[in-house]
This record gives C-alpha cells, sequence and structure tokens, in this order.
C-alpha cells in the first residue's frame, strides 16, 4: 500500500492522513494511537533503533 505507513511503536499500518504524527530528526513519523505517540515521545531513540 503505496500511500501507508508504519507505526513505529507497534509496526502497525497506519493513514498519514487520519493519524497522529510527530516529527523528530528531521522525519515524520505518524503514529496508529495517540499511545503510540505518547511511549515514542517519551523515548524516541527506543523505537528508532531497529533498522527496518
Ligand atoms: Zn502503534
Amino acid at each position: 500500500m503505496a500511500d501507508s505507513e508504519r507505526c513505529p511503536v507497534c509496526g502497525m499500518q497506519v493513514d498519514p492522513d487520519s493519524s497522529p504524527s510527530e516529527s523528530y530528526g528531521g522525519k515524520t513519523y505518524h503514529f496508529c494511537s495517540n499511545d503510540c505517540l505518547r511511549a515514542f515521545q517519551q523515548e524516541p531513540q527506543s523505537y528508532l533503533s531497529e533498522s527496518e
């Protein structure tokens, strides 16, 4: 699905148009829920250290 993004916290596919987002390190990340957004904000590096 070309138009979807993945939630970096849980790996779920998310719709960029209707999901919460956060800019970090020059990139914009989209989240499946505010819970995942909050988790990312608390410890962003723990979710970005894994390579895809
Ligand atoms: Zn998520």
